[in-house]
């Protein structure tokens, strides 16, 4: 491993000033869980690391009415958060399906954000692919049974973070500080698709900056669903998940978030299916109606057709676990 040097900074001030303003000279350390991993297969080779844990809060504030989550929280304390769970349970939710407890223990909510795609072609030091500076992706025509089925190209990565998902569904905002102070920015504006000018990206976080709160907004009266499918109930990366919000007027949905995981380059609001919901009672029927409306313009690669009926049973399953119906 490249030799690199360790800042262990005790405020965000300092945190901020140990980065650098090009991309992967210095990174932000939370858990490890992920940048450890990608600098022993040499995939990540920073000069400088710079740890956040004693720098930014890792705590839960009530505030403005809804809560402030510290990007330094760990997965276990987001997941057993007893406000959390009350307020926002497609987040502990999200959070204790996570990986392992060993790893619910180590990683932190800035990291789980931020962490890098899971594809195993990026994870491979012999594959130069776009988001290492090449100028291919390997999946299209290679091993591609994880890949994006929506809004895939020029890469297919599919998001890694269980996070992102019910916090874009709660229009959750980022609080991100850089040498220039801070900015808020809503959730579903930091994640980026892939476009041939930013490829190497997944969100508009700039190298000189960090993710230091999350902030949820009060989160109303809405009822929830949150399902994940995964290989026999492994601790793996799930194959595809749905958060969704329902608010409703009597038994009449009145306005409806659906956002699934999994399948595309960032966490994937489907307006077809909240407006599928919209006006309607839920049943069996309109729940599948939407979760059809939600995969309709799927675009499946050679090997992960099968995905598309997967994401479908999620959002169907989370919009009847939403409205209190038995899951068939
Ligand atoms: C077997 C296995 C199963 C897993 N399953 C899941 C799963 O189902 N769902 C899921 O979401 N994840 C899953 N993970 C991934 C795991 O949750 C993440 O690796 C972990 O959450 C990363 O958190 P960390 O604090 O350890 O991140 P780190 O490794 O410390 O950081 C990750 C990246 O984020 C950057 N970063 C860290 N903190 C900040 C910050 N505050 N601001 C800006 N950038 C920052 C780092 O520089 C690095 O690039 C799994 C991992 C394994 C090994």
């Amino acid at each position: 491993m490249k030799p690199f040097a360790y800042v262990n900074p005790t405020n965000e001030k300092d945190a901020v000033a140990a980065l650098s303003p090009d991309y992967e000279k210095a990174l932000p350390l939370g858990g490890g869980q992920d940048l450890l991993a990608r600098m022993k297969d040499y995939i990540t080779q920073p000069d400088r690391i710079v740890n956040i844990k004693n720098a930014l809060e890792g705590t839960v504030t009530p505030y403005n009415g809804g809560l402030r989550i510290g990007a330094a929280m760990k997965m276990v304390d987001v997941a057993e958060h007893a406000d959390i769970a009350r307020l926002y349970p497609p987040v502990a939710a999200a959070a204790i399906e996570v990986g392992t407890p060993q790893i619910r223990n180590q990683g932190t909510v800035g990291g789980n954000i931020n962490q890098r795609p899971r594809c195993w072609y990026y994870r491979n030091e012999e594959f130069v692919c776009f988001k290492k500076g090449g100028n291919t992706c390997f999946s299209p025509a290679g091993e591609n049974q994880f890949h994006a089925i929506l809004g895939g190209g020029p890469t297919y990565i599919v998001h890694p973070s269980s996070l992102a998902v019910p916090f874009v569904a709660y229009n959750a905002t980022f609080r991100l500080l850089g040498p220039k102070g801070e900015r808020l920015v809503p959730a579903a504006e930091y994640f980026t698709m892939p476009t041939l000018q930013n490829v190497q990206r997944e969100n508009v976080l700039q190298p000189d900056e960090l993710l230091t709160q999350v902030i949820l907004p009060p989160p109303g009266s809405v009822k929830h669903g949150h399902y994940e499918v995964r290989y026999k109930a492994s601790h793996d990366w799930p194959i595809a998940f749905a958060t969704v919000l329902l608010t409703m007027n009597g038994s009449t949905v009145q306005g409806a978030r659906v956002v699934m995981g999994a399948v595309a380059p960032v966490p994937w609001r489907s307006q077809a299916a909240e407006q599928a919901l919209a006006g309607k009672t839920i049943t069996p029927q309109t729940a599948a109606a939407a979760a059809d409306a939600a995969l309709r313009g799927a675009a499946p690669l050679s090997q992960n057709a099968y995905k598309i009926q997967v994401a479908k049973a999620a959002v169907e399953r989370a919009i009847l676990q939403a409205a209190g119906l038995p899951i068939a």
